[in-house]
């Protein structure tokens, strides 16, 4: 096992961390004052070539390595952990075409996203199906003319006001269906240039193979306020065969397979929050001076940012033995796909929170960035399966 990063790996992270400097972080603190959807920086990105990460190469896409993958996805957050969910969403709901597709569907659904900066979206939660996602009750029906009509619900989906295309999980049948499906829905979608949330709206998508997409008023969020969150309802929706991903019942495999590639780039998300939080703290501790002596001179406070470091280091390492074991396919990949998210949810809280006290009330201010990082950490722990879905995956596999 070699710790070191190669040359194309430091070049991942020499260039997103100047775009994190030079483009990110000078405004971040105004952009989420404003709640807007940051087009501008999104698009920069693409140009960049560090968005749509799993595209392969075969279509012209990076076909970038899961750890390398992990690295760019960790810069990123470093400057704002709503940036990177919005960027690794797209990766979230193209990597099960990437996986499974055939060459034709690959050319259809991600060869678009090559060629212009788009947003995707992945729709698997819906209101009565959180954590237990089996609870679905979004199906597609088979006509006699051979296609299929998709119906349901989906909610909380990131990307989905400005979304191009929508990967969708859904029953095979009838919404009490035993099988699982996954289908890929392309719609009109350019991506805007910056939005903020007075010119934010729902959204209505008449599509020309039949049926209508509704994407309600984009949420309100306690945190990660650069990333769009929207529900999203299919009715009638007419899906051709060739919308259906690989084997129609075995959609429930895939999200498996999709969720161990996507839980170490949560983890990316956290570990870069973390070591945000950490470093925005201990700027202000070296300079903050109390009975004295600088904060962080002071013994307690001094514990304090020694367990910050402890804990973004932790995650940092369980980040890359899981991005490892995802990339090489190891039969344990799932356990510390879960391991790593957990971990990094946990370095992204506690970094957050504890730097936010030692800030006193300072950090209590909208101004200072550690409001918002605490803010922002929160959903590290939720999205991509709650903590304690992690912990009974892990416990599944131990037993
Ligand atoms: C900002 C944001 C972005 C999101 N983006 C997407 C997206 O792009 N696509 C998508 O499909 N979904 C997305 N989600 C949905 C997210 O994945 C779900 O919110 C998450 O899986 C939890 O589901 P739930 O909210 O229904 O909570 P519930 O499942 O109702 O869980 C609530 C709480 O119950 C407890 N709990 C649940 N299950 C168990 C258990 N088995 N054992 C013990 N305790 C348990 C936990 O404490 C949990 O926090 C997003 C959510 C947010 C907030």
């Amino acid at each position: 096992m070699d710790f070191c990063l190669s040359d194309t790996q430091q070049m991942y992270v020499d260039t997103v961390q100047r775009f994190v400097k030079t483009d990110i972080l000078p405004q971040i603190m105004d952009l989420e004052r404003k709640h807007t959807f940051p087009g501008t920086l999104i698009h920069k990105a693409w140009e960049m070539g560090i968005l749509n990460l799993c595209i392969p190469e075969s279509i012209k896409g990076y076909g970038i390595d899961v750890t390398s993958s992990a690295l760019i996805i960790k810069e990123l957050s470093y400057g704002d952990s709503g940036i990177a969910t919005s960027a690794m969403c797209n990766d979230l709901a193209n990597a099960v075409i990437a996986m499974h597709g055939t060459g034709r569907q690959q050319t259809l659904f991600l060869k678009p996203f090559v060629d212009a900066p788009k947003m995707a979206s992945f729709c698997l939660t819906e209101p009565g199906a959180g954590s237990d996602n089996s609870a679905m009750t979004t199906f597609i029906k088979k006509s006699d003319d051979g296609t299929y009509l998709l119906n349901g619900a989906k909610c909380f989906i990131t990307n989905a006001t400005f979304a191009s295309q929508f990967t969708v999980l859904c029953k095979v049948g009838k919404p009490s269906g035993n099988f699982m499906a996954c289908v890929i829905v392309p719609v009109d979608g350019p991506l805007p240039a910056d939005v903020t949330s007075a010119q934010h709206e729902g959204r209505e998508i008449s599509l020309p193979g039949g049926g209508r997409i509704s994407i309600g008023k984009p949420e309100d969020k306690l945190g990660q306020r650069l990333s769009n969150t929207a529900s999203v309802t299919f009715e009638d929706v007419v899906i051709q065969p060739e919308q259906i991903i690989g084997d129609r019942r075995l959609g429930f495999k895939y999200i498996v397979d999709v969720l161990d590639y996507a839980r170490p780039m949560v983890a990316a998300i956290g570990v870069g929050l973390a070591r945000r939080a950490l470093d925005v703290t201990l700027a202000y501790t070296k300079q903050r001076k109390q009975f004295g002596q600088r904060i962080c001179d002071l013994p307690v406070a001094r514990e304090t940012l020694v367990q910050m470091w402890k804990k973004v280091e932790l995650a940092d390492l369980a980040l890359m033995k899981s991005a490892l074991k995802v990339q090489e396919q190891a039969p344990d990949r799932g356990i510390y796909a879960s391991l790593a998210k957990n971990t990094a949810a946990e370095a992204a809280i506690f970094c957050a929170n504890e730097g936010l006290h030692l800030h006193g009330g300072y950090g209590f201010m909208a101004e200072y960035e550690i409001s918002k990082l605490a803010r922002d950490a929160h959903i590290i722990d939720i999205y991509e399966g709650v903590r304690e879905v992690q912990n009974m995956i892990i416990g599944r596999e131990l037993v």
